[in-house]
């Protein structure tokens, strides 16, 4: 089986709650329902690709249990290909997220199964493959192995460094695109330094992701700056996955990273105007220049 994209990375069930208050230490608070939904870097980049007609796996690791099954069923329903998705003897990933009224998500991920995708489960999932797409939710020595194995068989490689993990030069260096947000980017560079600075880490190019600012791309020829549209964004959950997935189709489609970019641009631009994650994320259909 051939795959036009490969995302390596996390599946997660978010469990959402919200709360006027989160408990202090040794306190009790009483919240609202709970709402169950899939989530985690990986699977949620990988649901986007393929929303996007992309033919996509996903290689993750989900546990023996309810989430697992649902994380499962999820992906299957987006279209994304499961064989490389392990089932482990640990609990599937589970990210713990409470919301109070202005917003703002405190968050505890509980990695479980994510942490027993080791390297050996990268061997023999790069052959045929388009375009490699990692994160971090899963084993630094994973991702680093993957976009080696990647690299050395001529597979197209993007990094979303999300959440910043220290990664080698060499891995820096095998990499086709480095994806960051503007505090990854700061976190790699420290604050105020130059874009183009990126790439002195080693990648052939990046993009760093700007939230409502949309998104520069920087390559040995310069600067890209593209705007976002102007929309009313409603939940922001997810957009960075959003357009990781949708970068890494349209190169996939054969667009040139400045295309490709601006592609994803307007569908992470689609998926903060409706809510959730992976149910914001638009279809080919949804965008008229696609
Ligand atoms: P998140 O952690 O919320 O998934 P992120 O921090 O990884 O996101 P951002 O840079 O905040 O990444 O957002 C990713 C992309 O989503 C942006 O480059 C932009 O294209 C789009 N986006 C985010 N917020 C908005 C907004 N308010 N209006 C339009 N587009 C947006």
């Amino acid at each position: 089986m051939t795959h036009d994209v490969l995302v390596v990375g996390s599946a997660n069930a978010d469990l959402v709650v919200s709360t006027d208050r989160r408990p202090g230490p040794g306190e009790t608070v009483l919240g609202g329902d709970t709402v169950v939904s899939p989530g985690g870097k990986g699977a949620n980049t990988a649901v986007a690709a393929a929303r996007l007609g992309a033919n996509v796996a996903l290689l993750a690791a989900i546990g023996d249990d309810t989430y697992g099954t649902m994380l499962s069923a999820s992906l299957r329903e987006a279209g994304v290909r499961t064989a490389l998705v392990r089932t482990v003897t640990r609990p599937t990933g589970i990210a713990y997220i409470t919301v109070t009224p202005d917003g703002e998500n405190s968050i505890l991920v509980s990695p479980g199964a994510n942490q027993a995708l080791d390297p050996a489960a990268v061997e023999g999932a790069l052959a045929g493959v388009g375009v490699m797409v990692a994160s971090l939710e899963v084993p630094l020595p994973t991702v680093e192995r993957a976009i080696e194995v990647a690299s050395a068989a001529g597979v197209r490689t993007v990094l979303n460094l999300s959440p910043p993990a220290d990664l080698g030069a060499r891995t820096l260096a095998a990499l086709d695109v480095l994806l960051v947000n503007e505090h990854e980017a700061a976190w790699l560079l420290g604050a105020a330094a130059e874009p183009a600075r990126l790439l002195d880490l080693g990648p052939r190019s990046a993009v760093i992701t700007r939230g409502a600012g949309g998104a520069l791309v920087v390559t040995t020829s310069g600067i890209t700056e593209l705007a976002a549209p102007s929309v009313e964004a409603v939940d922001t959950t997810g957009a960075g996955d959003a357009f990781a997935g949708a970068l890494a189709a349209a190169l996939a489609a054969g667009a040139g990273l400045e295309v490709a970019a601006r592609r994803a641009v307007g569908v992470a631009a689609i998926s903060v105007t409706r809510p959730g994650a992976q149910p914001s994320y638009p279809s080919a259909e949804e965008l008229p220049a696609w």
